[in-house]
């Protein structure tokens, strides 16, 4: 019966030193780390000398000294294993609570002390050794059952906390990870807590099974970290070595990790972000925006934006945001979320407005004038001849370039927020008619129609409606192959004014549809031979926005276009 505890204790020794091994070569050093070498440390501490107890024969004498070696392992194993559930728990804080603190480390020093000087804990008495089978063992002291008490009640609350982190992640993995943690730490809690510690309270000494049951614990959670990665340590590393703010976040928007970067962004410590939901740190432009992150985060879906401002204690940062899935075995398990401090860009992005500003500003005095001696010089050559074709050439190419120089200079007004409208009652209806008219002739290749079935009025700002209108047909003319038609419906839906612009030339693959309302954004692969800054369907979105209407695309590719945007009637306005 010796061999056999004496086979089970060396076994269980072998695989905690090498569990030891493995630690040891892992370069990380975090809590989890340090704790759970400490916890192996501790069993080993306990169970090595019980080996040489077995061997010592009949040296009662020496029994009592190498069980006090013994004690220093599993005295101080409660605490160690109770700090390493907090540490794995990312619980740490907890231990800032005097009350706990001193509950979890106190008795350990006290027991120690007790057991190493006195027989209150052990009853090193030469004369209460018992002779067993297997061994040596000694009657429990005066205060053990204290003892069993307090290491059991670490022992339950280290599972309960388990149980709790268990509850509050979503993470597959992790939920795993705890499984096994939990059932590692129920085997030895209580057969071992059975056999060595109630058992010889009532003086029955059967086989001690708690050195060789905390080895299967060790074997349990050592598993745990070969088929799980069970600290994750390598990820964490990445994390924190990573320049930008990163936040790992499971399905229900509940942040479960996080670098130092993310923590310096949100103004507070690591440990206060854990768990909390992103919405609460990371807040949007537009109540839309922030929808469509959340959607993101619950969903597991790619998404980019760089219009999220951080809350930090002094000030907002505006922040721009990667938001990508976590996959463990074709299961979305979370998304990690990349925040990046765009302060800087921003800057850069202020000069380059105020320079298109100024150089728009400072264009636009010369073209205006090139242009009104264009004019004049058109009316003074007679018309069919070599010349005059030049001039309506200059002519032409004046038009464009002030076109453009006009599209920069509502760009930085946008930018500026200096853009008013002049609202007023007119009929949309003879405003398309009169800007169709007016295209048709410049493109008499091509038949441009219009239907339309509105009699109320819109409130709106005429001119600058009549910019989008006319943007929008311009884009389809280039878009499109030179004889297709183009087609212009004016109706009335929920109480609105739709124009819809359609043409049948190259469309828009899907994808990049609803970025064609970006500033400078120009799909890959158009063809134009004209001039293409990617700014006229960004203008003419912000004008249609602030109308309060809405502006959109159907489009496919090889089929067409159908550009359309709605205004308000002018009743419904006025009744406002
Ligand atoms: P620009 O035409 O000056 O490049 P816009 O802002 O008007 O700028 O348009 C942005 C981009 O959207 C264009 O570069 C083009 O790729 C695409 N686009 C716009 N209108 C159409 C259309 N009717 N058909 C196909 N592509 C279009």
């Amino acid at each position: 019966m010796a061999q056999v505890y004496t086979v089970l204790l060396v076994a269980a020794a072998i695989n905690n030193l090498a569990l030891l091994y493995l630690l040891f070569k892992r370069p990380e050093r975090s809590s989890v780390v340090i704790s759970f070498t400490l916890f192996l440390l501790a069993i080993t501490v306990w169970g090595v000398p019980q080996i040489f107890i077995n061997w010592l024969g009949l040296y009662q004498d020496l029994y009592v000294q190498v069980d006090r070696i013994s004690a220093l392992g599993y005295v101080t194993l409660p605490s160690i294993f109770f700090v390493f559930s907090l540490a794995f728990s990312r619980k740490l804080s907890i231990l800032k609570n005097t009350l706990v603190s001193l509950y979890v480390f106190i008795p350990a020093i006290i027991f120690l002390y007790l057991s190493w000087t006195t027989f209150l804990i052990d009853n090193h008495s030469e004369q209460a050794i018992i002779i067993n089978e297997w061994g040596y063992n000694s009657q429990p002291g005066a205060y053990f059952a204290y003892f069993l008490f307090w290491l059991e009640s670490l022992m339950v609350a280290s599972i309960g906390i388990l149980i709790s982190f268990y509850r509050s992640t979503a993470n597959y993995i992790q939920r795993k990870q705890v499984i096994l943690l939990i059932i590692a730490v129920l085997i030895p809690l209580i057969l071992g807590t059975i056999t060595d510690g109630v058992l010889p309270l009532f003086s029955i000494h059967i086989f001690p099974s708690a050195v060789p049951l905390t080895t299967v614990m060790a074997i349990v959670i050592g598993y745990a970290i070969l088929k799980y990665e069970l600290f994750d340590l390598e990820a964490d590393t990445i994390l924190a070595s990573i320049g930008e703010g990163v936040l790992t976040v499971d399905i229900n928007g509940k942040i479960q990790n996080t670098n130092a970067v993310a923590a310096k962004m949100i103004g507070k410590k690591s440990d206060e972000i854990f768990f909390k939901k992103v919405s609460q740190v990371i807040s949007a432009d537009t109540k839309q925006l922030r929808e469509r992150l959340l959607k993101a985060i619950e969903k597991g879906k790619k998404f980019t934006s760089s219009e999220f401002v951080i809350k930090n204690r002094q000030k907002g940062i505006p922040i721009s945001i990667t938001v990508t899935p976590i996959e463990i075995n074709r299961k979305i398990v979370g998304t990690t979320i990349l925040m990046k401090d765009i302060r800087e860009d921003k800057k850069r992005e202020k000069s380059k407005d105020e320079f298109i500003s100024i150089a728009s500003h400072e264009l636009k005095t010369p073209i205006t004038s090139i242009k009104l001696y264009a004019d004049i010089l058109a009316n003074k050559i007679s018309q069919n001849t070599p010349e005059h074709t030049l001039v309506y050439k200059l002519q032409d190419q004046v038009d464009r370039m002030l076109s453009l120089t006009n599209d920069l200079l509502d760009l930085s007004r946008i930018r500026t927020g200096n853009m008013q409208l002049n609202l007023e009652q007119f009929n949309i209806v003879d405003l398309l008619t009169e800007i169709i008219d007016t295209m048709q002739k410049a493109e008499p290749k091509r038949k441009i129609t219009l239907h339309a079935n509105l009699t109320q009025d819109v409130y709106a700002d005429k001119n600058r409606i009549s910019q989008v209108i006319y943007n929008l047909i311009t884009n389809a003319i280039k878009y499109s192959p030179p004889t297709s038609r183009i087609t212009v419906t004016c109706t009335m839906e929920d109480s609105k004014a739709v124009v819809h612009i359609r043409d049948y030339g190259q469309g828009i693959p899907s994808e990049q549809q609803n970025k064609v309302f970006d500033r400078f954004y120009r799909v890959n692969g158009t063809t134009t031979d004209q001039t293409s800054l990617g700014i006229g369907l960004y203008v003419s979105a912000t004008i249609i926005k602030k109308h309060k209407g809405k502006i959109w695309v159907t489009s496919r590719p090889k089929k067409g276009s159908i550009f359309s945007f709605t205004l308000p009637l002018a009743d419904s306005q006025q009744k406002n």
